[in-house]
């Protein structure tokens, strides 16, 4: 969510790292190229990167080796590159931990959505981890502490939310970019509402709205589904 992520593309052939270079940076990575399993090692004990794509076909050493240990660390993803199509090394390579496997030659396009995929499922796994311990949740410039109901906005900015508003924004973070309809946002409070129920959920979006949008009247992170119920449209993150 945070910052340029960090890709080591581990290839011996010049042109393919050359090539994967320029593709990735065209798409915001910051690509540090390694052209055998010896740099790769130290680069990663110096700094481990967001997700590695490793050549099975290294000089110095099997690529296979090299994912084997870099699963290991499970900090970072790994793809594997590679001319062979056997799919015993497919198997293999997945087996030992692979998050993907991208056979040469391959469609530059192609190989971006597989980073991008493999990329967005670790910092959603992540974002997961954190979920089941955690009382805070980041979203556009905003983290949310339910612990003390404040939302806090990168430039200094505080907001405090009432209780049902601050259960109902929870609610929306716990399912970003799922429908829900306004019986899945009644919470157990709402009986004690003099409010008709709909209504009620109508005015404590508007409320919370206008403590978190930039235009309330041109929301971007709680949508309307006309019919439906509300959407909550940002990434979030538990941190
Ligand atoms: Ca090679």
């Amino acid at each position: 969510m945070s910052g340029k992520k960090r890709i080591y593309v581990i290839e011996d052939e010049p042109d393919i790292r050359a090539l994967l270079r320029q593709v990735l940076e065209g798409y915001g990575y910051r690509v540090t190229p390694l052209a055998n399993g010896r740099d790769a090692r130290q680069a990663i004990r110096r700094e481990p990167p967001d997700l590695c794509l490793v050549d099975l076909g290294l000089p110095d050493m099997d690529g296979l080796t090299l994912v084997r240990e870099l699963w290991e660390d499970v900090r970072f993803g790994v793809i594997i590159l590679t001319g062979r199509g056997g799919v015993s090394d497919r198997v293999l390579g997945l087996e030992l931990g692979a998050d993907d496997y991208i056979v040469k030659p391959f469609d530059p396009r192609e190989l971006v959505a597989r980073v991008n995929s493999v990329i967005r499922r670790r910092d959603q796994l992540a974002c997961a981890a954190g979920a089941a311990l955690s009382t805070r949740a980041g979203f556009a410039e905003w983290v949310f502490d339910s612990g003390n109901l404040t939302l806090s906005a990168t430039d200094g900015r505080q907001e405090v939310l009432t209780a049902a508003e601050a259960s109902l924004l929870l609610t929306l973070l716990k399912a970003p970019k799922r429908i829900l309809s306004r019986e899945q946002l009644q919470g157990e409070d709402m009986e004690r509402d003099d409010l008709p129920f709909d209504r009620s959920i109508d005015v404590r979006i508007s409320r919370i709205r206008k403590k978190i949008e930039a235009d309330p009247k041109a929301p971007r992170l709680i949508k309307t589904v006309y019919g439906a119920g509300y959407l909550f449209a940002a990434d979030v993150c538990w941190l």
